[in-house]
């Protein structure tokens, strides 16, 4: 099933977006069954920013999609058997090349988080929009990533009242690595913060 798509407009042509929330450049929707309603009356307030990589290590293959729309093969990898019962998803999936997916509307929760604490608040979920990044804790990611991170992260606070921004490993320590150590932070929030700046404070290139 495809979103019914958005027009979005912005340097000079327009795009269709994917998204069921008629956010800005996700360029697929892929609908995950593993969500369910938020709480009521429970706002996002905070962007969880996760890693996922299927084949652990391993980049570009179906594997990520077919495990948050249960149809993970258990005989694909060895790593498979383990994992493929797993009841999980995210609302968006960044991929190598910055592609786009989202599989489960904001308004809905989805279930990244697991047992976590944000700030004395337990169930993360309830409150939380997740990231994926396609990625180990290891290997660096790619500029394309960080571009549509910031660009998703500036539509998602456009949207919500986020008022954090926060890893897996930050609100399941000891039990959650990722992002791991490979995401660079500061490059991100720098990057956010430029970007926010009025188009004509850039200076131009030559
Ligand atoms: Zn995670």
């Amino acid at each position: 099933m495809k979103g019914k798509g958005t027009r979005e407009k912005g340097k000079g042509k327009t795009r269709i977006s994917a998204s069921p929330d008629g956010l800005p450049g996700v360029d697929r929707y892929i609908p995950s069954p593993n969500h369910d309603a938020r709480p009521a009356g429970v706002a996002v307030e905070l962007l969880v920013i996760h890693h996922i990589s299927l084949p652990p290590g391993r980049f570009g293959g179906p594997g990520i999609v077919e495990l948050f729309t249960n149809r993970l093969d258990p005989a694909a990898h060895p790593f498979y058997a383990a994992i493929a019962d797993m009841k999980v998803s995210a609302h968006f999936l960044v991929r190598r090349d910055g592609e786009l997916i989202q599989f489960v509307p904001c308004a809905k929760r989805a279930w990244h988080a697991g047992e976590s604490s944000w700030k004395g608040r337990t169930r993360c979920n309830d409150f939380s929009v997740g990231v994926e990044l396609e990625g180990t804790g290891e290997i660096p990611y790619t500029r394309a990533q960080y571009q549509r991170l910031v660009q998703l992260t500036r539509a998602l606070m456009a949207r919500f009242p986020i008022a954090d921004i926060a890893g897996h490993s930050d609100i399941a320590p000891g039990r959650k690595q990722d992002p791991g150590p490979s995401f660079d932070w500061d490059r991100y929030r720098a990057t956010l913060e430029a970007r926010a700046k009025p188009r004509t404070a850039r200076p131009k290139r030559t």
